[in-house]
């Protein structure tokens, strides 16, 4: 059998928990937070700025040779990372719901999955690492020690995201919202490179009437008993 690294996993749909659990474990490990979700993100508004015909996988993969994409940690404990491309911070607006959404539509194409999928894994490349996504258990980190999906019903996942909009200052319309995140998550599932699944070996926790402390305590236990 191959040898398991010190990375953990959390994959899952859209407003799950999984950015903030994250953010938890990582710090109670010591381990460094990998937020997937933004690298495709700041992909999505990189070629939406600079135009690039999406359907052009060429023109897409040509671009991206070009694109020097950074994370850096949050200022706060539970402040977002930091992401710059280009030299420009794009920070704040990768993360409205509208990017979201692009970004779900640019994590379809071959050339996008290819390069941040390496970036993903050459961060990982020491291990000690706590990588949020939809396929990091699955394609990214399939040598992964602790594997973790979580889901919750949609209803409360698009509660949970209005109330986090929201305390960021951001206007949204709750119905509309919860119609971004089932077709975001419906698209996530159903495309063909690297779909939004749970790994076989991944522990599923459904968060759904759980408060965040107690799915990281839980996840945290899941961790230590299996550290030594
Ligand atoms: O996690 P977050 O909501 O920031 O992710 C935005 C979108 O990026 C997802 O809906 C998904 O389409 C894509 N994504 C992905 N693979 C990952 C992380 C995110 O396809 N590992």
């Amino acid at each position: 059998m191959s040898e398991k690294r010190e990375i953990v996993t959390i994959d899952g749909p859209s407003g799950v928990g999984k950015s903030t659990l994250s953010r938890k474990v990582a710090a109670a490990l010591g381990y460094t937070y990998l937020d997937t979700g933004a690298m495709y993100r700041a992909v999505a508004l990189f070629l939406q700025r600079l135009q690039i015909d999406l359907t052009d996988e060429q023109a897409v993969g040509s671009v991206l040779a070009g694109m020097d994409l950074q994370l850096f940690p949050a200022g706060q404990e539970d402040g977002d990372v930091g992401v710059v491309v280009n030299g420009q911070d794009v920070s704040s607006v990768i993360r409205t719901p509208e990017a979201g959404m692009l970004a779900s539509l640019v994590s379809a194409i071959p050339a996008v999955r290819k390069r941040l999928t390496e970036m993903q894994q050459t961060l990982g490349q020491q291990g000690k690492i706590v990588a949020e996504g939809r396929d990091t258990g699955t394609v990214v980190f399939p040598d992964a020690r602790w594997k973790f999906y979580l889901e919750a019903d949609l209803e409360e996942r698009a509660r949970r995201r209005v109330a986090q909009l929201r305390s960021a200052g951001q206007e949204v319309d709750s119905q509309e919202l919860l119609a971004m995140i089932a077709k975001r998550d419906r698209d996530d599932q159903e495309r063909t490179l690297a779909p939004l699944q749970k790994a076989d070996d991944a522990l599923s926790i459904d968060t759904t009437s759980l408060d965040i402390d107690e799915v990281c305590t839980k996840m945290l236990e899941v961790i230590q008993a299996q550290r030594t």
